[in-house]
């Protein structure tokens, strides 16, 4: 267990309140890791700033003290980012949730980063406006989460990442510096574009502290298609005749048997067809009246004759649309609470995806002989969660063993195929050891000079990403 000495406890809550500073076990635990879990917490205090200036403080503090900071938001990351093992200081943006502005006319909305991404959805959907960074964990992650993970989602294929919603940044580099970056202009060419390098850096180059965020129109309604399918190849025809003859579509998830196998194990959902399928699509469309929704249904009904997919369901109401959701949705939640399980993020090109499934599996089988595999993921970017779910019989430690030589299996494939070993989770501690196998040598050693510039300290998420 690691300790702060109690001048610095003070020290720090003169900063932010002494009601903003934890040291109880309780609270370390709770705030020293992420959704992962794999990692254990072992942090030295938790604070929990109010402000820009606080974050400054705080920053300058641990510079002058040689203290690390580990940027925390709603922890639920994947790859362990918010972590912290080594006796770190947390630095939770939790009291930073306030919504600072909503500007109409610009159509934008200024958010400090403990925002969580639920409520920014929830303050505009009555004015018939939308955020379309969308995903399950968005009732607990903030904003400045889903920023430092570039976060996608199921909608990424209509409306991008993250990246392509965040107009202004505020941020607090490593040496303590604060940068506002670009503010509300659209247009703004006047040299290098500097809040990219904070989206996605994944707390290791700056703490984002505020954001104004893009919004778009409310889509009015919702069409979601449920497909089953003998062939996970078939998938890649449809999405391109979907992008050339129907309007509108923003989802196309996919899933495969084994998941709605094991909701059905967990009692949770059953298959919603009469016979099952080996791979399952999940597609949506924004649509604007009937006779969108009647081309909808000729087109599947087409797909079904060209033997393309096996079964179709149509949803027929709001409320079917949203159960159809909820079977994708709850697929990685009821994973994670039921079984331990071995997570991979992979994304290959998006013209690559289907052909690619097979080999995945072929990959999977050799590594994982006696497991159990489920793979979901937004098969219209290309991106897919692989699950392996650790068998009984096998102990923790041989379950990890496993997995290690597995990874290597996969990142090689993930390499020869052009893809990336962290589609949307990003790197942190999980995939630290395997980031060569998408980026190269240069690569790697601009990332390094350009985290020695704005942390030139190293105080902030050290280990992340890479060692320096
Ligand atoms: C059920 C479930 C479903 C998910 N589905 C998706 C999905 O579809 N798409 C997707 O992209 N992700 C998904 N995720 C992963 C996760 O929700 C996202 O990565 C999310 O953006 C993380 O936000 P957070 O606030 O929880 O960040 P945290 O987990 O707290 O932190 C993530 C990383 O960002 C850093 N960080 C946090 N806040 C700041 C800040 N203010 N400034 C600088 N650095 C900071 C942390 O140090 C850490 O490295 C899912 C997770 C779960 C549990």
């Amino acid at each position: 267990m690691f300790t702060l000495s109690p001048s610095l406890v003070t020290l720090l809550a003169d900063i932010v309140g002494s009601e903003g500073v934890r040291t109880d076990p309780s609270s370390l635990e709770h705030y020293g890791k992420d959704w992962l879990k794999k990692f254990s917490a072992a942090p030295c205090c938790a604070v929990f700033p109010r402000t820009t200036k606080e974050v400054q403080d705080i920053v300058r503090l641990a510079i002058t003290h040689k203290l690390k900071l580990v940027p925390s938001g709603g922890r639920t990351g994947l790859s362990g980012g918010a972590t912290a093992s080594h006796g770190e200081i947390i630095l939770s943006l939790e009291r930073m949730n306030r919504i600072l502005e909503f500007d109409e006319s610009g159509g934008l909305i200024s958010v400090e980063a403990g925002v969580l991404t639920l409520t920014v959805h929830e303050y505009l959907a009555p004015q018939g406006l939308f955020f379309p960074i969308d995903f399950a964990s968005k009732g607990s992650s903030m904003v400045g989460g889903n920023i430092a993970t570039n976060a996608g989602g199921i909608r990424c294929i209509r409306w991008g990442t993250m990246r392509d919603w965040v107009l202004g940044l505020t941020v607090v580099t490593g040496n303590g510096d604060i940068l506002n970056l670009n503010g509300k202009l659209v247009k703004n060419q006047s040299g290098y574009d500097l809040r990219g390098l904070f989206i996605g850096s994944e707390g290791t180059l700056g703490i984002i502290t505020e954001a104004i965020l893009k919004v778009t129109d409310l889509p009015g309604d919702t069409a979601r298609i449920l497909c089953g399918s003998q062939k996970a190849e078939n998938f890649l025809q449809i999405l391109a005749r979907l992008r050339l003859h129907a309007k509108g579509l923003s989802m196309f998830e996919y899933f495969s048997h084994e998941c709605l196998e094991s909701l059905g194990e967990f009692g949770v959902t059953h298959d919603p067809f009469n016979e099952t399928y080996p791979h399952y699509g999940l597609v949506e469309f924004e649509i604007d009246n009937s006779k969108e929704r009647d081309s909808l249904e000729d087109l599947f009904s087409s797909f079904i004759e060209e033997e393309l997919l096996d079964n179709v369901i149509i949803s027929a109401s709001r409320k079917q649309a949203d159960e159809l959701l909820a079977i994708r949705e709850s697929i990685p939640e009821v994973l994670n609470s039921r079984a331990l399980l071995h997570k991979n993020d992979i994304s290959v090109p998006v013209s690559s995806i289907a052909h690619f499934l097979p080999v995945l599996r072929e990959c999977l089988r050799d590594a994982y002989p006696t497991c159990r595999v489920a793979v979901f993921g937004h098969l219209g970017d290309g991106n897919l969660h692989v699950n392996v779910i650790m068998p009984s019989n096998i102990s923790k430690k041989e379950f990890e063993i496993q997995s290690s030589e597995g990874d290597k299996k996969l990142f090689e494939l993930i390499s020869r195929w052009k893809g990336s070993i962290s589609a949307e989770h990003g790197v942190g501690l999980l995939k630290k050891p395997y980031l060569h196998y998408c980026r190269e040598e240069p690569e790697i050693q601009l990332m390094k000079s350009i985290k020695k510039i704005l942390d030139p300290h190293l105080v902030l998420n050290p280990g992340k990403l890479f060692d320096l």
